[in-house]
This record gives structure tokens, sequence and C-alpha cells, in this order.
């Protein structure tokens, strides 16, 4: 077994001995505490038979924790200045191929199809960059990769968000976009004290999972998510003031959006916070024949 890699003393060897600096842009934070990596490797089910896409490897602080678990790993990195530094970090681990990419622009179904052909289960661990985490989790989600759980490092407000029941400050369309797909659960509060630099804010690992079973059908999802984020054009609103404003404009759009509060049983005077997924998903069902 070789040395961690996260420990203050060795990424700082590692470097110096690249003559590396961070990228604030690019939300460098390295991890420098192998019990914490330890426990994320953890929240996942990894064995040699699951194969493991990570975004932003760094210098391959929790790359080399997945690569002794995992079959095979994959992981994107957008810094070109790392790619010398994870060819020589990474030398032990044959099983770690690094693909220098922003993973958003990334084709992640040919990428799933050219490298995991052999593996059934797939899943994403990453210390996410902080400043793009919601979109490359909807990346994940919206474009149904074949992946059944996501193990994601991030600040703990948008965790915080993300796993949001109805009637609370937190609770809004992004908690509704990704519990929609995955059962969503903070299993880790993370100090700042384990990384370098060190962040502004306190983290969270929020493990993602599929689930197994939608919660209602939906007419259509993108149209589900356009009434929830609709629904929450102003917090303070009524779902009745805020689908006026959000709805396309159209005849008769008054009676419409009244025939479908009574259809779907809600009531308008209510605000989007109150409302539990499967409330919403009865009200974009009526909605959608009218305004989809
Ligand atoms: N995994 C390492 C660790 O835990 O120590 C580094 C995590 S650091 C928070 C985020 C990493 O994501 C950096 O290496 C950064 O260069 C990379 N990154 C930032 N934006 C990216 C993007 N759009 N696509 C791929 N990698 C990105």
């Amino acid at each position: 077994m070789y040395k961690d890699i996260a420990t203050p003393v060795r990424t700082k060897e590692i470097l110096q001995k690249h003559g590396f600096s961070f990228k604030k842009s690019l939300g460098q934070n390295f991890l420098v505490d192998s019990n914490v990596l330890h426990n994320i490797v953890s929240c996942a089910a990894i064995t040699k038979d699951t194969g493991v896409i990570e975004v932003g490897p760094g210098i391959g602080a929790l790359t080399e924790h997945l690569a002794r678990q995992a079959g095979k790993v994959v992981a994107f990195e957008i810094d070109d200045r790392l790619l010398p530094v994870l060819e020589d970090t990474m030398s032990p681990y044959p099983n770690v191929t690094v693909i220098h990419q922003d993973v958003l622009k990334a084709d992640i179904h040919q990428v799933i199809e050219e490298q995991f052909a052999d593996y059934e289960d797939i899943v994403v661990v990453a210390n996410l960059p902080y400043y793009i985490t919601t979109p490359i989790i909807m990346k994940f989600l919206m474009e149904k990769a074949r992946v059944s759980q996501l193990v994601i490092m991030m600040q703990k407000e948008v965790a915080d968000r993300i796993t949001a029941v109805p009637s609370t400050k937190a609770y809004g369309s992004l908690s509704i976009a990704v519990q929609y797909y995955m059962d969503a659960e903070v299993s880790m509060i993370v100090p700042k004290t384990v990384f370098i630099p060190q962040p502004n804010v306190e983290s969270a690992v929020l493990s993602l999972t599929r689930r197994e079973e939608p919660h209602a059908p939906v007419a259509d999802e993108d149209f589900l998510f356009t009434v929830t984020q609709g629904s929450f054009l102003h917090r303070r609103k009524t779902l009745w003031n805020n689908l006026q404003s959000s709805l396309p404009e159209g005849q008769e759009k008054k009676e419409l959006i009244q025939q479908a509060f009574v259809q779907s049983g809600i009531d308008p005077v209510r605000r989007g916070e109150t409302l539990s997924i499967p409330e919403f998903i009865k009200l974009a069902n009526a909605l959608y024949p009218h305004f989809g």
C-alpha cells in the first residue's frame, strides 16, 4: 500500500515538486484528511465490480482511495496543470483514467459506454468544485446517466437545500429537482480544517441514491420543473399569483389555471414551499394540457 496523498505534509510535497499554485476560480480546495476520505468512500457501496466516475481529482487524494476499492475510476479534470501531477501520483493505480475535460461539456453517455461497458454498477464520487455543484449534479440526473448513486462533497448550505422538506426555509425548486430523481441524505458534516486551502464555508457529504419508483406518473418532466420553478418565483406569494406571472400568456389563462387547481385539488392560496413533490406532480399534470 502506498502512502496516502491526503496528509498536509505529502500534499505540500507534491504541490512543491510540481510548482503547483491553487486557482480559486476552479474551486480548488484539496482534502488532506484520510479519515474523511475513508468515510466518503464507505458512503458509496464500492466493490471491484463498481465503476466510479470522479469529477475534479485535483492531485488524486480521493482518486487513490477510490482506485483501491473500485474496478475502474474515470476522473474528469479541467485544469491541464494537474495532468502531469496526476500522471505522477496515479502511477501506482493502473485502473485510473483521467479525462482532461470540463465535465459540464462531457458526453457522459458516450464516456460510460466507452469506459464502463463491462460495468453494471456505476457510481459518482466527488469533492466538487463549489462554484458549479448544482449544474454538475443536475447534469448527471437530467441526462439520466446510468449511475446508481452519487456521493458528493459540497457546501453544507447546498446539501441542506437539496435535502429540505416542505414548509422549511431551505425547501425550493432545487430540493424538488433532486428529490424527484433521488433519495437524498446528508451522510457527514465536514469542517473547513480538512482542506488546503480552507474554504470559507462548512461542507457536507451528500448521498444520492436513485429512486426505485417515481413519486407519481408525470405527464412531462420538463414541464413539472417549469411549474415548480414558477411556483417559487416570489417565495412570499401564493401559487395563484406566481403561476399567473410565470405561465405563458394565452386565451382564458385565468380560467384554465383555476380549472387545474380544482382538478388537482390544490388550494391556490397556498405557497409553493408548502407543496410536496406528489402535489406538484398533480398540479403540473393538470396544467400540462393547456400550458405544456
Ligand atoms: N478531488 C480533489 C480533493 O478532494 O482533494 C480535488 C477537489 S477540488 C474541490 C475540485 C477539483 O475540480 C479541482 O481539481 C478543479 O481543478 C476541478 N474542476 C473545477 N471545475 C471543473 C470542471 N468544470 N470539470 C472538471 N473538473 C473541474
